[in-house]
């Protein structure tokens, strides 16, 4: 090593930083175990020291002596390694400390007194709540990075990925560690819900097409796949639940985790236990025994239970039968037939001391938590998309795919939609003049886009699937049709149906905008040559279909 130490950026600094700062963390770890430091208030919490870089957590009893140590060892490890601690840019936050506790951190620290919450990692930690004030600057942030975007220039589907990708991940990492409260989601929500439709801050309802819960769901429940806020902050903070109970001996795990409690129930229902040893399951709540765990199951022997009964693990439980002394609350009927259900349910169940316990993750293949499996379970029930696929997975614009995915809602602003919000419409379809324009009419009973899809179809050979008398909504003439060929052809098609009813949307526009007239060989010249365009781009099924449509040579 060069005798002036390393350059900054050089790819060991990092490691021989940890490595210094290891010493640091020995140091007061030593100082714990010969009590020259006193415990912690709990009586488990080990935890002394938190390193990050640079960013130093020392956690320590507000007494005159322990702080005269942790200043020594500071100095000791300053003058040893040329970290010196800057105390300027250090302070002190009191936990539940008493004013007589402040009077001593003020004496006897250097440094500045701060209230919570503190900023550590990024992240404002506090032991309570943080309030509405104390989250502001988080939904500031995320404002603050709409205005250099040039919005305008963008469409509704490439805003839509701005939102997925920049404003709602932007959250992951604060959503991990915070519960933020309901209105800040909401005032999130808002940013996001004004930005995809707008690509402004604000919004008002007549600009969105489709209700925001509805868009806020996964592809294949009928959404635009942008994350629910708050089931995305429910799915990565379950991550902490689940830790807790695989992996026990983290330096946290036995910290009581606040979860709602929408959260814990469904912990609770998402997790198997199978026991071995049973010194890693609850007795009471962990679902192990039966279908549920014996706490929903025996309600009323459970209130009979000790404080300390509740929380005894399966082994403790068994050991001695302490189960049984641990009821102590009245024996009334439920309560002793619950116990003789238990007794029998106990039945020739064993532990096997050599298997350690395992927890089983109900909702992915692997047994094995995951936030992804666990976001997708939050919306279990709903109900299922059926053109999400045709949708989605076809080769198309995304631009295409977004008006695809208004038109199978029924969202689009055609006139049957405009007469019901009482605003100016045209009295019949802009391309036949005679029927009332619904979407279904202008994409598929329409005799204008009869005559489109007709020439278009016959231009690849595949009239046959063109539209009868009888399909007169577009979404199930598209499944039909999609559903009676297969592999290329098919993608090919979805495609090109795509294309089809974005093309007649934008003449209907120019119609009803512009002024210009219905004109069938101009809808059909743009479509085959955007067609072509496509296959260029890469749209594989599309290139199919036009290689089979080409005359033999
Ligand atoms: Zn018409």
């Amino acid at each position: 090593m060069h005798r002036r130490g390393l350059r900054q950026g050089d790819p060991l600094s990092p490691m021989l930083f940890i490595i210094v700062m290891d010493v640091l963390c020995r140091l007061i770890e030593k100082a714990s175990r010969e009590e020259l430091l006193q415990p912690l208030a709990r009586r488990a919490l080990q935890h002394r020291i938190s390193l990050y870089a640079d960013d130093v957590v020392i956690f320590l009893q507000p007494s005159a002596s322990d702080i005269r140590i942790t200043l020594d060892i500071l100095d000791l490890f300053g003058a040893a390694s040329g970290l010196k601690t800057n105390v300027q840019k250090s302070s002190v936050h009191p936990i539940q400390c008493l004013d007589e506790d402040r009077e001593i951190l003020l004496n006897h620290l250097p440094c500045p007194i701060s209230e919570f919450p503190c900023r550590y990692l990024g992240l404002p930690l506090s032991p309570h709540k943080l309030t509405r004030a104390q989250v502001q600057p988080i939904i500031d942030r995320i404002a603050d990075r709409l205005p250099s975007w040039k919005a305008d220039l963008l469409s509704r589907a490439g805003r839509c990925i701005l939102v997925q990708f920049v404003l709602t991940s932007m959250l992951v990492y604060l959503l991990l560690a915070l519960d933020l409260p309901a209105q800040a989601l909401k005032a999130i929500d808002k940013i996001r819900r004004g930005f995809l439709w707008r690509g402004r801050k604000d919004v008002r309802g007549g600009h969105c097409l489709i209700a925001w819960p509805k868009v806020t769901r996964p592809y294949y429940l009928g959404g635009l796949g942008i994350s629910h806020l708050q089931f995305l902050g429910w799915s990565v903070r379950l991550r902490w639940l689940w830790l807790q109970k695989t992996e026990p001996n983290k330096p946290w795990s036995f910290f009581p985790i606040k979860a709602p409690y929408q959260v814990q129930a469904f912990f609770s229902a998402a997790v198997v236990t199978v026991v071995g040893n049973g010194k890693n399951s609850l007795f009471w709540s962990d679902r192990w025994l039966a279908d549920q765990s014996l706490e929903q199951l025996l309600p009323h022997l459970f209130r009979a239970v000790t404080a300390r009964g509740r929380k005894r693990t399966v082994y403790a439980a068994l050991e001695n039968r302490s189960w049984v002394t641990d009821i102590k609350g009245a024996l009334t009927v439920d309560v002793i037939l619950e116990y003789l259900q238990l007794w029998d349910l106990l039945q020739g169940f064993e532990l096997q001391p050599e298997i350690e316990d395992s927890h089983i993750w109900q909702f992915s293949t692997s047994g094995n938590f995951s936030t992804k499996s666990a976001y997708e379970a939050f919306s279990i029930g709903s109900i299922q998309f059926n053109s999400w696929e045709k949708i989605w997975k076809s080769w198309a614009p995304s631009k295409c795919r977004f008006f695809l995915w208004t038109v199978v809602h029924k969202k689009c602003w055609t006139a049957d939609r405009l007469a019901r919000k009482g605003l100016n419409h045209p009295a019949a379809c802009p391309l036949c003049d005679q029927a009332g324009e619904t979407i279904d009419h202008l994409l598929v009973s329409c005799v204008f886009s009869r005559q489109v899809w007709f020439t278009v179809l016959q231009g690849l050979g595949l009239q046959a699937l063109a539209l009868q008398v009888v399909d007169l909504s577009f979404e199930d003439w598209w499944t039909n049709v999609s559903n009676r060929v297969t592999g290329q052809v098919q993608k090919g098609l979805d495609s090109i149906i795509i294309l089809g009813a974005w093309s007649i949307w934008k003449h209907r526009n120019s119609c009803v905008f512009d002024g210009v007239t219905p004109n069938l060989p101009s809808v059909v010249a743009t479509i085959q040559e955007e067609m072509h365009q496509w296959s260029v781009a890469g749209a594989q099924g599309v290139s199919h279909l036009l290689a089979l449509a080409a005359p033999a040579s």
